[in-house]
This record gives structure tokens, sequence and C-alpha cells, in this order.
């Protein structure tokens, strides 16, 4: 009886499963440490590292990914709740020292963040050249008054005697912004006559699209960016997912450099069978795992 009433608050009668995942969904998305998840159902494969025992990170990693994903790794703002004790970022910046301000924004973590965009970009390149695809890192697109754009890859491809160009750039962006609207702004960038124009005459292409791999820290994909992904590239969901990993295992890296934890590093592997982490082979950045 007691839990009935308890179930039955705010008007709604809990009885069935899928209304008690609905009400928990629900709650979690008003909370402040579930409110980053809201969009995480538009690509809901890439999490599958939650519970597909994963290989991919270690126990340790594995974890702190975990509190990355519900903004629960410590920090002051979250330490100090209704506590009499500073809240500001311990790298001397004025902003409260929250997940967010560290995995995104804090001076302290920039160049890791640089790291971490690069790594993301680095994998898809490395698996689309295992696909055939022409790619180049990076490309300078000048125009005639000297504004210089850079997109992360530049994808090549011969489709029935055709030329293709994807302009790609990949952006890890945070958790409470519209990911297909950041996925749009960023085409806009790109998006160019002047732009098209060049790139047509420096690749002897027709056909020119603009993309973008948009990815929270946190690991959610923008569902556009996804379906682009697809579309252009034929990517499976095991190299999005391993992308979605690849951003959380970035900012796990990142708060480790805040706190200037220098015994943690990208070097760490996941126990291998017959061996230690010391002696596991270290892949290339480059490539898919
Ligand atoms: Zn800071």
């Amino acid at each position: 009886m007691f839990c009935k009433e308890i179930l039955s608050l705010q008007g709604e009668a809990v009885t069935t499963a899928e209304v008690v995942q609905k009400y928990s969904t629900d709650r979690l998305y008003e909370r402040i440490d579930g409110k980053s998840l809201k969009q995480a159902s538009d690509v809901s494969f890439v999490h599958g590292w939650v519970r597909d025992g994963t290989r991919l990170m270690t126990g340790q990693v594995f974890c702190e990914a975990l509190k990355v994903r519900i903004n629960a790794l410590p920090s002051r703002a979250r330490t100090g709740r209704g506590k009499p004790q500073p809240r500001n970022c311990k790298a001397g910046c004025e902003w409260p020292e929250t997940n967010v301000h560290v995995l995104q924004n804090c001076f302290r973590t920039h160049h890791v963040r640089i790291e971490r965009h690069n790594r993301i970009a680095h994998r898809l390149e490395g698996w689309l050249k295992t696909k055939g695809f022409e790619v180049l890192w990076e490309p300078h697109i000048k125009s005639a008054d000297g504004i210089l754009l850079k997109p992360d890859l530049l994808v090549l491809q011969e489709i029935n005697g055709e030329r293709k160009a994807t302009v790609v750039d990949v952006q890890v962006v945070g958790v409470y912004d519209c990911l297909n609207t950041l996925h749009y702004n960023k085409i806009k960038k790109y998006d160019l006559p002047w732009v098209k124009a060049k790139l047509a005459e420096d690749h002897q292409v027709k056909v020119i699209d603009f993309t973008t791999v948009t990815i929270t820290y946190n690991g959610i994909f923008s569902k556009r960016s996804a379906k682009d992904l697809v579309k252009y590239f034929k990517i499976t969901q095991q190299i999005l997912k391993l992308l979605a990993v690849c951003a959380v295992e970035g900012s796990v890296y990142t708060w480790h450099k805040f706190r200037k934890d220098t015994k943690w590093s990208w070097k760490r592997q996941p126990l291998r069978l017959g061996g230690s982490r010391r002696t596991a082979a270290i892949p290339a950045p480059q490539g898919p795992a």
C-alpha cells in the first residue's frame, strides 16, 4: 500500500513495467546528474559499452567512464553541495568546478581536449582508409581573400566513375545543447560556395558533401551526424560505438590530467590473457581497434 502511494505521486499511476521505466527515465532526466543523458536514446547502440563487457577499457577506466557518463566525477561543485567550502575551479578559473567545466572549458585541460578530439578523428581516418577511401588530414582550404579553413578530414571516393568529396569535421561538445543543431551549425561553417569551388578545382570533384562527427564528452552521438556517416561511408555500428568509447575514454584522461595525476596515461591497456598491462601491445592511435 505504501509503495503504491509513493508510485502514484504526481498523479501518475505506476502499474506496469513500461510505466515504471518511463517514470524512472523522466525522473532521471529531471535530476542534475541525469539530464545530460536526455539525448542518449537518439543513437542508443553506441552505449553498448556500458553493458557488453567491452575489453576496450581497463576496469579502472570503465568505472571512471561510467562516472563521466552521469556527471559523477568528483569535483568541488559536486562534493561541496550544501557545504560552506569553495566551489570555484582549483585551476584558478572563476567558474564553478563542475564536470562540464573541467572536461569542456577549463584552460588547464585545453591541450588534452585537443588530444581527445584528434584521437577520435584519427580513429575515423584509420577506418576509412582500411575501407579504401582516400583521406586527407586537415586539408588547407584558402579563399582568394585569405580566409583559411581546416576541416579535420577530406574524404575522396569514386562512385560510378564520378569523383566525390566529403568534408568531415569532428567536434566533442557539451551535453545540454541540441546535438543536431550543433551538427548543422558546424556544416554551415564549411558549406560555402567558395569552399565548394576551391575543392572542385583542387581535387577534380563534382559532388561535395559536408558532415560532422558530433559527439558529447560522455559519448552521446548526434542522430543526424550518425545518419550522415552511415549514408556517406556505410560506417558500422561497431565503429560508431568505438568513437563513443574514444570520447568517454578521452574525457577520463582529461579529468586525470586536470588533477595532474601523471600516473595515468593513454598507454594503459586492458589486461590481456597471458600478459600484463606493462607488456600488452599498444595499438597506434590511427585505425580502428
Ligand atoms: Zn578551470
